[in-house]
Protein backbone atom coordinates (compact mmCIF):
# COMPACT_ATOMS: atom_id res chain seq x y z
CA UNK A 1 0.00 0.00 0.00
CA UNK A 2 2.83 2.45 0.88
CA UNK A 3 4.71 1.32 -1.93
CA UNK A 4 2.13 2.01 -4.22
CA UNK A 5 1.43 5.83 -2.78
CA UNK A 6 5.15 6.02 -3.12
CA UNK A 7 5.22 4.58 -6.92
CA UNK A 8 2.31 7.09 -7.53
CA UNK A 9 4.13 9.98 -6.00
CA UNK A 10 6.92 9.01 -8.08
CA UNK A 11 5.08 9.52 -11.48
CA UNK A 12 3.53 12.55 -10.26
CA UNK A 13 6.62 13.83 -9.51
CA UNK A 14 7.68 12.58 -12.66
CA UNK A 15 5.63 13.77 -14.45
CA UNK A 16 5.71 17.33 -12.87
CA UNK A 17 9.63 16.85 -13.71
CA UNK A 18 8.36 17.02 -17.32
CA UNK A 19 6.01 19.19 -16.96
CA UNK A 20 8.43 21.74 -15.64
CA UNK A 21 10.96 20.67 -18.57
CA UNK A 22 7.94 21.37 -21.19
CA UNK A 23 7.18 24.27 -20.00
CA UNK A 24 11.01 25.56 -19.74
CA UNK A 25 11.10 24.35 -23.56
CA UNK A 26 8.22 26.40 -24.46
CA UNK A 27 9.67 29.61 -22.15
CA UNK A 28 12.50 28.96 -24.39
CA UNK A 29 10.59 28.92 -27.83
CA UNK A 30 9.05 31.74 -26.72
CA UNK A 31 11.81 33.88 -26.21
CA UNK A 32 13.19 32.38 -29.44
CA UNK A 33 9.94 33.88 -31.23
CA UNK A 34 10.10 37.02 -29.20
CA UNK A 35 13.80 37.75 -30.50
CA UNK A 36 12.99 36.71 -33.81
CA UNK A 37 9.55 39.41 -33.47
CA UNK A 38 12.16 42.08 -31.83
CA UNK A 39 14.64 41.62 -35.04
CA UNK A 40 11.66 41.79 -37.76
CA UNK A 41 10.21 44.80 -35.97
CA UNK A 42 13.30 46.14 -35.85
CA UNK A 43 13.98 45.94 -39.99
CA UNK A 44 10.55 46.88 -40.61
CA UNK A 45 10.38 49.66 -38.30
CA UNK A 46 13.46 51.18 -40.25
CA UNK A 47 10.89 51.53 -42.79
CA UNK A 48 7.89 52.64 -42.76
CA UNK A 49 4.77 51.11 -45.03
CA UNK A 50 2.49 53.87 -46.47
CA UNK A 51 -0.82 52.89 -48.73
CA UNK A 52 -0.61 54.13 -52.02
CA UNK A 53 -4.13 55.31 -53.45
CA UNK A 54 -3.29 56.61 -56.90
CA UNK A 55 -0.47 56.42 -59.97
CA UNK A 56 0.04 59.51 -62.07
CA UNK A 57 2.60 57.80 -64.11
CA UNK A 58 5.43 55.72 -64.25
CA UNK A 59 7.12 57.63 -61.75
CA UNK A 60 4.90 59.81 -59.85
CA UNK A 61 2.23 58.74 -57.57
CA UNK A 62 -0.22 60.08 -54.00
CA UNK A 63 -0.09 58.22 -50.54
CA UNK A 64 -3.37 57.30 -48.88
CA UNK A 65 -2.29 59.92 -46.44
CA UNK A 66 -2.09 62.87 -49.19
CA UNK A 67 1.39 63.21 -49.73
CA UNK A 68 2.93 63.11 -53.67
CA UNK A 69 5.93 61.48 -54.09
CA UNK A 70 8.17 60.90 -57.30
CA UNK A 71 10.63 58.20 -57.85
CA UNK A 72 14.07 58.91 -57.30
CA UNK A 73 16.82 58.49 -60.14
CA UNK A 74 14.59 57.81 -62.49
CA UNK A 75 12.22 59.18 -65.12
CA UNK A 76 9.24 58.12 -66.92
CA UNK A 77 7.94 59.11 -70.17
CA UNK A 78 5.05 61.48 -69.78
CA UNK A 79 1.32 60.83 -70.34
CA UNK A 80 -0.49 63.39 -72.07
CA UNK A 81 -1.05 66.18 -70.74
CA UNK A 82 -1.81 70.41 -70.97
CA UNK A 83 -2.47 69.25 -74.44
CA UNK A 84 1.01 67.20 -75.10
CA UNK A 85 0.96 64.56 -76.66
CA UNK A 86 1.69 61.27 -74.45
CA UNK A 87 5.85 59.88 -74.91
CA UNK A 88 6.00 56.57 -76.18
CA UNK A 89 5.44 53.96 -73.18
CA UNK A 90 3.94 56.77 -71.08
CA UNK A 91 1.01 54.69 -70.77
CA UNK A 92 2.55 51.65 -70.43
CA UNK A 93 5.18 52.35 -67.95
CA UNK A 94 1.90 54.14 -66.35
CA UNK A 95 -0.42 50.63 -66.12
CA UNK A 96 3.01 48.66 -65.00
CA UNK A 97 3.32 50.97 -61.75
CA UNK A 98 -0.30 50.83 -61.29
CA UNK A 99 0.14 47.46 -61.49
CA UNK A 100 2.95 47.20 -58.98
CA UNK A 101 1.48 49.39 -56.33
CA UNK A 102 -1.67 50.70 -56.70
CA UNK A 103 -4.16 50.20 -53.29
CA UNK A 104 -0.77 48.19 -51.98
CA UNK A 105 1.87 48.97 -49.26
CA UNK A 106 5.30 50.40 -49.82
CA UNK A 107 7.86 51.67 -47.94
CA UNK A 108 9.84 54.48 -48.87
CA UNK A 109 13.36 54.98 -48.13
CA UNK A 110 14.66 58.95 -48.38
CA UNK A 111 18.23 60.09 -49.75
CA UNK A 112 19.94 63.42 -48.89
CA UNK A 113 17.43 65.83 -50.09
CA UNK A 114 13.50 64.88 -49.21
CA UNK A 115 11.46 67.43 -51.53
CA UNK A 116 11.62 68.85 -54.61
CA UNK A 117 10.57 72.10 -55.96
CA UNK A 118 7.17 70.79 -56.37
CA UNK A 119 7.00 69.69 -52.94
CA UNK A 120 7.22 66.19 -53.48
CA UNK A 121 8.40 63.68 -51.37
CA UNK A 122 11.71 61.94 -53.28
CA UNK A 123 11.83 58.49 -52.52
CA UNK A 124 13.06 55.22 -53.35
CA UNK A 125 9.98 52.87 -53.34
CA UNK A 126 10.18 49.23 -51.81
CA UNK A 127 7.75 46.84 -52.27
CA UNK A 128 6.73 44.17 -49.55
CA UNK A 129 9.19 41.48 -51.15
CA UNK A 130 12.19 43.87 -51.32
CA UNK A 131 11.91 44.89 -54.52
CA UNK A 132 13.48 48.39 -55.46
CA UNK A 133 10.60 49.75 -57.83
CA UNK A 134 12.53 52.57 -58.87
CA UNK A 135 15.01 49.89 -60.34
CA UNK A 136 12.35 47.60 -61.71
CA UNK A 137 11.22 50.19 -64.02
CA UNK A 138 14.42 50.85 -65.53
CA UNK A 139 14.56 47.28 -65.83
CA UNK A 140 11.89 47.09 -67.89
CA UNK A 141 12.70 49.79 -69.76
CA UNK A 142 9.71 51.90 -68.22
CA UNK A 143 12.34 54.60 -67.31
CA UNK A 144 15.50 55.92 -67.78
CA UNK A 145 17.93 57.07 -65.36
CA UNK A 146 17.83 60.43 -64.04
CA UNK A 147 20.88 62.03 -62.30
CA UNK A 148 20.19 64.67 -59.79
CA UNK A 149 22.41 65.78 -56.79
CA UNK A 150 22.32 64.91 -53.97
CA UNK A 151 20.18 62.09 -54.46
CA UNK A 152 22.82 59.59 -55.20
CA UNK A 153 22.22 56.55 -52.94
CA UNK A 154 21.43 53.77 -55.89
CA UNK A 155 23.34 55.37 -58.89
CA UNK A 156 25.28 53.09 -59.56
CA UNK A 157 22.72 50.13 -59.18
CA UNK A 158 20.26 52.51 -61.68
CA UNK A 159 23.01 52.96 -63.91
CA UNK A 160 23.12 49.35 -64.52
CA UNK A 161 19.34 48.34 -64.79
CA UNK A 162 19.14 50.52 -67.25
CA UNK A 163 22.40 49.32 -69.38
CA UNK A 164 21.33 45.78 -69.05
CA UNK A 165 17.48 47.14 -70.15
CA UNK A 166 19.32 48.45 -73.01
CA UNK A 167 21.36 45.85 -74.09
CA UNK A 168 17.96 43.50 -73.64
CA UNK A 169 16.17 45.89 -75.58
CA UNK A 170 13.62 46.18 -73.26
CA UNK A 171 10.60 48.91 -73.19
CA UNK A 172 12.02 52.26 -74.41
CA UNK A 173 15.59 50.72 -75.92
CA UNK A 174 13.42 48.50 -78.31
CA UNK A 175 12.97 48.90 -82.36
CA UNK A 176 15.50 52.05 -81.32
CA UNK A 177 17.30 53.56 -84.51
CA UNK A 178 19.07 56.87 -84.82
CA UNK A 179 21.11 59.04 -87.26
CA UNK A 180 24.55 60.25 -86.05
CA UNK A 181 24.56 64.06 -84.53
CA UNK A 182 26.19 66.17 -82.10
CA UNK A 183 25.46 66.38 -78.53
CA UNK A 184 27.46 67.82 -75.68
CA UNK A 185 26.74 66.88 -72.07
CA UNK A 186 27.75 68.14 -69.10
CA UNK A 187 29.51 66.27 -66.64
CA UNK A 188 28.13 68.03 -63.36
CA UNK A 189 24.84 67.74 -64.21
CA UNK A 190 24.62 64.43 -66.47
CA UNK A 191 22.63 66.50 -68.69
CA UNK A 192 22.92 66.27 -72.70
CA UNK A 193 22.25 69.10 -75.13
CA UNK A 194 21.88 69.79 -78.82
CA UNK A 195 25.60 71.16 -79.85
CA UNK A 196 23.62 73.99 -81.44
CA UNK A 197 21.15 74.50 -78.07
CA UNK A 198 22.60 78.18 -76.29
CA UNK A 199 23.28 75.95 -73.26
CA UNK A 200 25.62 73.84 -74.57
CA UNK A 201 28.12 76.75 -75.11
CA UNK A 202 27.54 77.88 -71.38
CA UNK A 203 28.95 74.50 -69.96
CA UNK A 204 32.61 74.65 -68.88
CA UNK A 205 35.09 73.40 -71.30
CA UNK A 206 36.03 70.85 -68.85
CA UNK A 207 32.81 69.87 -67.82
CA UNK A 208 31.77 69.08 -71.84
CA UNK A 209 31.74 65.25 -73.00
CA UNK A 210 30.54 64.79 -76.45
CA UNK A 211 28.32 62.01 -77.57
CA UNK A 212 27.03 61.29 -81.39
CA UNK A 213 23.68 59.51 -80.01
CA UNK A 214 21.44 59.94 -78.04
CA UNK A 215 22.26 55.98 -77.02
CA UNK A 216 25.23 56.36 -76.39
CA UNK A 217 24.39 59.80 -73.70
CA UNK A 218 21.80 57.47 -72.11
CA UNK A 219 24.07 54.40 -72.02
CA UNK A 220 26.59 57.16 -69.82
CA UNK A 221 24.09 57.80 -67.99
CA UNK A 222 22.87 61.30 -69.09
CA UNK A 223 19.47 62.37 -69.56
CA UNK A 224 18.29 64.62 -72.32
CA UNK A 225 18.39 67.97 -71.15
CA UNK A 226 14.53 69.54 -71.20
CA UNK A 227 13.52 72.39 -73.65
CA UNK A 228 16.71 71.29 -75.82
CA UNK A 229 15.90 67.69 -76.89
CA UNK A 230 11.94 67.69 -77.42
CA UNK A 231 12.03 63.67 -77.80
CA UNK A 232 14.42 61.68 -76.33
CA UNK A 233 13.41 58.58 -78.31
CA UNK A 234 14.31 57.74 -81.69
CA UNK A 235 12.68 54.75 -83.29
CA UNK A 236 12.78 52.58 -86.33
CA UNK A 237 9.21 52.86 -86.88
CA UNK A 238 7.85 56.21 -85.24
CA UNK A 239 5.28 54.88 -82.14
ZN1 LIG B 1 20.02 72.39 -74.49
Amino acid sequence: MVKTNEIKLRSAATSLFDVRRWTFDVRCSVCLIFLILCTAAGSVSAQTWYTVKWVNDGDTIVLTNGKRVRYIGINSPEIDHDKQRAQPFGYAAKTFNKQMVLNRKIGLEFDRERHDRYGRLLAYIFLPDGILLNEHMLQKGYAFFLFRKPNLKYNQRLLKAQQEAMKAKKGLWNNWSEQKKRYVGNRNSRRFHMKSCPHARNIKRSNRTYFSTKWDAFKAGYAPASGCIKEFWSYRNSP
